[in-house]
């Protein structure tokens, strides 16, 4: 197994380049400076400058989005074939670089090497799965009434953009560019600016698949100036998001007057559910996975256990040995399993919890505390004695924090598991499969798993209710999307036209 030092030494390789040059823009097939600037990108795990980053304005945007604009109709109508073969190019392109990609990215983000390896694979996954399904997207239907034949295509909808956050930022880019691209639509791309080296590598490895110039433009800085003027710019069609709740609702108002067609993948603060019927083994598993695993810096995390007070005691007791023997280190090292919080002022308002945690009457039963004197490490915490309207049951905090809440009856753990404002996953653990089909059919979220952890499967639908999102990616559901739907019809004899002013 690779150690830490030679990730470092490979890292220090990979840099280079950024250091001198920064993270640069690319509009219109050429790298490009801000004209805001720049910013400097830091590492969580030492607080040390990685390299400057292109701080964009409205002006870079507009640049980006009249090039998208231009790059539109050439790529809309490039033969679906070809399309797919750059599409592959891409993946392939990813596969080559996967190790420099996640090198990079655990660096940049905080998080632990064994989950970034794949998340760089899994990104070349998502080209693979989308190139498939180039040929047929824009296959419709034949609908046949009395009188009429009416058929019905699907066009791409134009330029997007595309606004990504900083927890496994190359993986979600992945998600949304390339269904978009699958599609014929063109993009602006402005990742998270915590978070810029991984699109960078990624523009790269898109150009040198053959990508024309123009169909995807990068343009990085802050979300206030760069990302809001992607959001208003008339020439940008639709916006998929992904991001914290209250981003997802300003985005929505700034595309108002533009009348943007929205995709919004937001937070949770989504339930598993233990009852004391389930293989507790498997359950334990997962509940840590699903909240320990990617730092809890993770959309989908279970952050709220619910367990049957049955085997609360038995089943706490179990966890809080586990957690404290979660390791917790340089994101670089193999062994790593948790790495250090993304940002400083992320780092406050996790920790921040702690005490609010205390204060509500909440027992920390595990961590609770943060690691070492530099970067943004914390303990693993687990709160225990906790009751569904303290603020940590219902606030997302992002982290890996596990809030635990006792229920007695099946009732009372729905009622609970649904008095939340998201609604994007649930976990049910239960060997009763007549309780399985009630609770779930009950449970307020977009997607559940019934005695398994979150497992993606590229073709199934993904996307939360409520405070938790609006609209679905993954199969056809990402080209719903990214297309517009439109019916001809066609007589199919001389039917009798209504005769006005004979
Ligand atoms: P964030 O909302 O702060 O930022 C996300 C992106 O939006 C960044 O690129 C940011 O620059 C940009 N942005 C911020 N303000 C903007 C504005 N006014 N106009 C346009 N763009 C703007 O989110 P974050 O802190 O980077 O990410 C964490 C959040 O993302 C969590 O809430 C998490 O649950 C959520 N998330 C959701 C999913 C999902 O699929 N539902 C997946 C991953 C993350």
């Amino acid at each position: 197994m690779t150690d830490l030092a030679t990730h470092l030494t490979k890292l220090d390789g990979h840099l280079a380049r950024f250091r001198e040059t920064g993270v640069l823009n690319h509009i219109a097939g050429k790298d490009c400076a801000g004209a805001g600037g720049t910013f400097e990108t830091v590492s969580p795990v030492d607080e040390s400058v990685i390299c400057t980053v292109a701080r964009s304005t409205a002006v870079d945007v507009d640049a980006a989005a009249q090039a998208a604009k231009a790059a539109f109709p050439a790529w809309r109508d490039m033969p679906a074939v070809q399309r797919k073969k750059i599409l592959i190019k891409i993946a392939e392109g990813i596969e080559a670089r996967a190790e420099e990609i996640a090198l990079c990215e655990c660096w940049d983000t905080g998080q632990a090497y064994r989950f970034m390896s794949k998340a760089a694979l899994r990104g070349a996954e998502n080209f693979r799965y989308f190139a498939d399904q180039v040929t047929s997207a824009r296959n419709g239907e034949h609908l046949k009434s009395p009188t009429l034949m009416n058929v019905t295509t699907r066009t791409p909808i134009g330029p997007v953009g595309v606004i990504t956050p900083w927890n496994t930022p190359f993986m979600l880019s992945t998600w949304k560019i390339a269904p978009a691209l699958a599609a014929g639509c063109t993009v602006v791309h402005k990742p998270a600016e915590f978070s810029p080296l991984s699109a960078r590598i990624l523009m790269d490895i898109a150009e040198k698949a053959g990508l024309p110039a123009g169909v995807w433009n990068l343009v990085n800085g802050f979300g206030e100036d760069a990302g809001k003027a992607l959001t208003e710019h008339p020439a940008i069609k639709a916006i998929a998001f992904v991001g914290e709740s209250r981003t997802g609702s300003l985005i929505t108002k700034q595309g108002a007057d533009t009348l943007k067609r929205m995709h919004l993948e937001l937070g949770g603060k989504n339930p598993v559910i233990v009852f004391d019927d389930a293989d507790l083994d498997r359950a334990l598993d997962a509940v840590i996975f699903m909240i320990y695993s990617i730092n809890g810096e993770r959309c989908t995390s279970s952050s709220r256990l619910l367990i049957q007070d049955t085997i609360r005691a038995e089943f706490e007791a179990k966890l809080i040995a586990r957690v404290n023997n979660i390791k917790v280190g340089h994101p670089l090292d193999p062994t790593t399993e948790i790495g250090p919080l993304i940002a400083r002022e992320h780092f406050d308002k996790v920790t921040s919890y702690f005490d609010i945690a205390k204060q509500d009457g909440a027992t920390v039963a595990a961590g609770g505390t943060r690691v070492g004197d530099e970067g943004y490490f914390v303990r693993p915490t687990l709160f225990t004695d906790a009751s569904n309207d303290m603020r940590i049951a219902q606030e997302e905090i992002f982290g890996p924090v596990l809030t635990s809440i006792p229920f007695s009856t099946e009732e009372q753990a729905l009622n609970l598991a649904n008095d939340t404002e998201y609604g994007l996953t649930g976990y049910l653990w239960t060997a009763d499969l007549t309780r399985a089909l009630r609770f779930t059919d009950k449970l307020d979220a977009g997607m559940i798993w019934v005695n398994s952890e979150n497992v993606r499967h590229l073709p199934t639908p993904f996307g939360g209710v409520k405070s938790s999102g609006i609209g679905r990616d993954g199969g056809d559901w990402s080209f719903e999307f990214y297309m517009e739907t439109k019916n001809i019809a066609f007589a199919i004899g001389d039917h009798k036209i209504p005769r006005l002013g004979v």
